[in-house]
């Protein structure tokens, strides 16, 4: 099938952030608050300093990127050979995969496996694949109450908020925020807790703490999978990771289908890409690999489609299967710095969610969001696996426009481009208003329909002479 002729399945809900508006007007609405746009800038100017530092370390970075998109690019290439090679090692070491088409089919099965434990209550770890199914809200619709035990997933759940970057999910959140959302919401805090880091850290940890005790069922994420051995591995900072990976009875992992590595041996290039590139360290703090069930425990592999094998359908956008969800792009992207993750209005914020999310769920379903960038292509420098982001943004705008579901002002104001320069009697005379606007010395305000476009852009001056005139003159001379 060509790219031309791919038509992507819709699965139902992937990962809307609740009552999310399109882009435009979320983002238009997010850089009118300035606790944000300082939150925001704060903490991206600071992980990004970090992240050059760690990488600059690295000799053979460049070469580590091309080894990591080429493993990646085999994954793409033969992924129905390595995910029934992961299923046949996972069985044969006591483990049950199972296979969700889409978000319904995995909220079943993990609503069957926890009714099966007998579980009221479940902790998580790492879980941006639960959030893009809509888990929590199917558990507590089935009255199963779901523990986020990363730290900053926490935050976000007690404050009934959503998170908004993939590494630090609370980015748009202060500390002062922080104290307030756990005096409101963490049962058991103290009510005069100071906003101190430590104060905070420890009020978490001991809340989570008899969580992880009294767990019976734990959900998981993975951040890698090995075929070769049916390993699966969840790279994270905090310890909670193990706590959640080895108290309960009852293991559950869900994971996409594109988180496959063919090899043992691949772990050594992504080892050394994901923690520089997420967090700036040369090796992350806690890093947990567990190879089938064990004693006194079951586990469950969820493996989901949800719109992926759509999105390998498509030979111009599935290199976006490659994201191992550091998130260095989000933090050098000027447009996610001004708006934060939450304008996207989906649980894949940032440069990559501007062009996973239309993929997993259809251009038609999220057809705002490839405009969603300058292309200013610093997303795809820093990007460990070389996701040529800023391409792939233009290839989803023209399939929106194609179907004629780009954003209102980039159509107006197109159509009216095309109609000035598509003759000379109506172009020279649009270009004299220009140029004497540059000579008043400002920048000439665009009659409608064309300040549809201006009014949240800068029109570059103009130059003093047309192509026209300077031909021109060079003749004379
Ligand atoms: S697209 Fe690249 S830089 Fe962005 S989160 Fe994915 S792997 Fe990281």
């Amino acid at each position: 099938m060509s790219g031309a002729d791919w038509v992507p399945v819709a699965p139902p809900g992937v990962g809307h952030l609740r009552g999310a508006r399109p882009f435009p007007q979320e983002a238009a609405a997010a850089v009118t608050d300035r606790t944000l746009r300082s939150n925001l800038t704060g903490a991206t100017t600071r992980i990004r300093a970090k992240r050059d530092a760690a990488v600059s370390e690295v000799a053979d970075w460049e070469q580590l990127r091309e080894a990591g998109a080429a493993i990646k690019d085999d994954v793409l290439a033969h992924l129905d050979t390595y995910l029934l090679r992961l299923e046949e090692q996972v069985t044969a070491r006591g483990g049950t995969v199972h296979w969700a088409a889409d978000a319904a089919e995995a909220n079943r099965i993990i609503l069957e496996l926890v009714g099966a434990a007998g579980a009221g209550e479940v902790v998580k770890v790492k879980s941006m694949t639960t959030q893009e199914i809509g888990l929590n809200e199917a558990l507590a619709a089935a009255g199963v109450a779901a523990i986020e035990t990363d730290l900053a997933e926490l935050i976000v759940q007690l404050g009934d908020d959503w998170p908004s970057h993939f590494l630090v999910p609370a980015i748009h959140c202060n500390r002062t925020e922080i104290r307030d959302i756990f005096r409101r919401a963490m049962p058991g805090v103290d009510p005069e807790l100071p906003d101190e880091p430590a104060a905070l850290a420890e009020a978490s940890r001991r809340y989570l703490r008899d969580k992880f005790l009294s767990a019976e069922v734990a959900i998981s994420g993975a951040n890698f999978a090995v075929a070769e051995t049916g390993t699966l591995a969840v790279v994270e900072s905090e310890g909670n990771g193990r706590m959640c990976l080895t108290l309960p009875r009852t293991l559950v992992t869900v994971m996409g289908i594109e988180k496959l590595l063919p090899r043992w041996a691949d772990l050594e290039v992504f080892m050394q890409l994901l923690p520089r590139s997420s967090t700036a360290e040369r090796m992350n703090p806690y890093t947990s690999f567990w190879t089938g069930a064990t004693e006194g425990q079951e586990l469950h592999l969820v493996l989901l489609d949800n719109g992926r094998t759509a999105t390998l359908a498509d030979p111009a956008g599935r290199a976006a299967l490659r994201c191992i969800r550091c998130s260095a792009c989000l933090n050098v992207c000027p447009v996610y710095e001004r708006v934060g993750g939450h304008a996207y209005g989906s649980v894949y914020p940032g440069p990559i969610g501007a062009v996973l999310s239309p993929q997993l769920t259809g251009v038609a379903a999220n057809p705002t969001l490839p405009f969603a960038s300058t292309l200013c292509g610093a997303c795809y420098e820093v990007c460990p696996v070389a996701i040529d982001i800023p391409t792939m943004l233009v290839h989803l705008r023209e399939r929106a426009v194609a179907a004629g579901s780009e954003p209102a002002a980039e159509r107006v104001a197109m159509r009216a481009m095309a109609w000035l320069m598509a003759s000379r009697r109506r172009w020279a005379p649009s270009l004299a208003a220009l140029r004497a606007g540059r000579l008043l010395g400002r920048r000439p305000p665009l009659p409608p329909p064309l300040s549809a476009w201006t009014s949240s852009r800068d029109l570059p001056r103009p130059p003093a002479r047309t192509f026209m005139q300077w031909w021109d003159e060079e003749e004379r001379r």
